[in-house]
């Protein structure tokens, strides 16, 4: 599963941000997953869950802010935020757009424990 990955990466980073800081823990791991990037927040959660046991994020609590898709338009030069999942501008529905959020998965924050 893709998200096994995923989970496993974060969990390299989380561990070296905890040594950087000496700190002794993390209490809260928020991440941002945006609606584009195929990360399915269920699976995310669970693979989290399932390979926290024994590392530093064991008791950590996952929170996941969903970001949503953000297109700046080259026409008429505004930025929107999207509910729909298409490239189509939210004022003047031209096509002639770029994503500018909603595409990653990344790490937001880390609540540490520290002496
Ligand atoms: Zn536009």
């Amino acid at each position: 599963m893709h998200e096994f990955s995923i989970v496993q990466s974060l969990l390299a980073l989380i561990e070296d941000y905890v040594r950087e800081n000496n700190a002794k823990a993390v209490t809260k791991v928020v991440v941002s997953i945006g609606v584009l990037s195929g990360v399915e927040p269920h699976l995310l959660e669970m693979a989290f869950n399932t390979f926290k046991e024994e590392t530093v994020a064991e008791k950590a609590q996952l929170v996941m802010e969903i970001e949503k898709l953000k297109l700046r338009c080259r026409d008429c030069g505004k930025e929107g935020e999207k509910e729909e999942l298409n490239m189509l501008c939210p004022y003047c529905n031209s096509l002639n757009t770029e994503v500018i959020a909603g595409q990653d998965m990344f790490l937001k924050s880390l609540e540490l424990e520290v002496d």
